[in-house]
């Protein structure tokens, strides 16, 4: 592991310790160490040096979000919302954009993006939210949906109509009109800031508004979602692992029949799934984050693969995980418990795993009709 990693992973674990369970109660994670992370470049790792990032490859952030997704699915949400954020900036936005937003990024500022409205989930080519130029301002007019880490924001990473296409704009969350209203009652990832985001008669600067403006929607929204992909998927290979431990812990240690819950072979079947499942998704992570690191086009499918594998996996792997602890994990308070609420939300995300199997689907006639 190289030292960046091992620093990183060093560092959140110091701050996380044993808090993830009262942030799922509370709903929020302490505003200072998520800056404190943030700072320290923890939240998008893979912002180069010149940014003031650490650098890290794909592989090596995809091994440090799986490591925080083990420890706390919020925390993790929030990095996967940094990430996309400072990559959407890095791949889209011109060097102004990179040299005013990206060291906010990797200084303690945190960065939220938003596609979803409400007539627009899985059908993004049906947003509603307008930007328009006036002048040297661009003002934005719509509300966004469930937009992970709002409620944390210093800054908004919005899609929406422009003309006949689309356009991104960086929109601070103290702009006068943006209201930002906390979700409270989310099913899982309790502490990830889910909110309304609403925005009316927003005014920015020009400059806010990414290069690129007027192209076709998805050729935006696939160069966010990309990353977010790849994010979501190692996040799961994280729930996974934490799922795998407390269930080997629990069926070493609980004897019922007069042996070990291991010794039973139901359950040790139990366990052999939640390894492979472990195995099948890190090995999809690995391979995707290859791509992504070696710049082929093959990143595309990879990363769609990595999520859906990764979100049908950590989903069914957590529900193994509950039913291997049976009473012991079926309560608030248990980190099974919380991943199987935090699970069900990766099956939704970032492209829903319809969606990811019509993408699939798709890419399945292409290559083998
Ligand atoms: P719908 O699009 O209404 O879909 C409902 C169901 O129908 C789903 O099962 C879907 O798969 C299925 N479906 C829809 N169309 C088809 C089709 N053509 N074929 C087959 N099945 C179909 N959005 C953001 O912009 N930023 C965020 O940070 C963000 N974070 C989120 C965090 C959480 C926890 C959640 C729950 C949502 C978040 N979202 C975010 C919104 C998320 O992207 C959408 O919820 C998602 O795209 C699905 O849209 P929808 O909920 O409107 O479902």
């Amino acid at each position: 592991m190289g030292d960046t990693l091992a620093e990183a992973r060093e560092l959140a674990t110091g701050l996380i310790g044993d808090q993830p369970d009262s942030w799922d109660r509370t709903g929020a994670i302490p505003d200072t160490l998520v800056r404190e992370l943030g700072a320290k470049g923890v939240l998008c790792a893979e912002v180069p040096r010149e940014f003031g990032g650490l650098g890290l490859s794909s592989l090596e952030s995809g091994e440090l979000t799986a490591y925080v997704g083990s420890l706390c699915s919020s925390l993790r949400s929030l990095m996967t919302s940094q990430g996309m954020a400072a990559w959407t900036i890095s791949r889209i936005g011109g060097p102004w954009q990179r040299k005013q937003f990206l060291p906010a990024l990797t200084g303690g500022e945190l960065a939220a993006v938003a596609f979803s409205e409400p007539d627009a989930g899985s059908d993004l080519s049906a947003m509603e939210t307008r930007i328009v130029l006036d002048g040297s301002s661009a003002v934005v007019d719509g509300t966004k949906v469930w937009i992970t880490a709002a409620a944390y924001a210093d800054v908004l990473v919005v899609f929406g109509r422009y003309g006949e296409g689309a356009a991104v704009v960086l929109v601070p969350a103290s702009t006068p009109g943006v209201r930002i209203e906390r979700i409270p009652d989310a099913l899982g990832c309790r502490a990830a800031g889910h909110s309304v985001v609403g925005f009316d008669g927003v005014r920015v600067p020009a400059e806010n508004v990414l290069p690129g403006a007027g192209q076709p929607p998805g050729l935006l929204v696939t160069t966010a979602l990309s990353y977010g992909r790849m994010s979501v998927a190692w996040g799961c290979a994280g729930i996974l692992r934490a799922c795998l431990a407390a269930s080997a812990r629990h069926a070493a240690t609980r004897r019922q029949f007069g042996s070990r819950l291991a010794d039973h072979q139901l359950v040790a079947r139990h366990l052999a799934e939640l390894l492979v499942a472990e195995q099948s998704v890190t090995r999809a992570c690995e391979h995707a984050s290859r791509c992504w690191d070696e710049g082929s086009p093959e990143v595309v499918t990879a990363s769609l693969l990595a999520k859906h594998v990764g979100a049908t996996q950590a989903v069914r792997g957590a529900a193994t995980a509950v039913q291997v602890l049976a009473s012991a994990g079926a309560r608030d308070g248990h980190a099974v418990a919380r991943a199987h609420r935090d699970a069900k939300l990766m099956e939704i995300i970032e492209g829903s795993s319809e969606i990811c199997q019509l993408a699939l689907g798709e890419q399945a006639l292409a290559v083998w009709a």
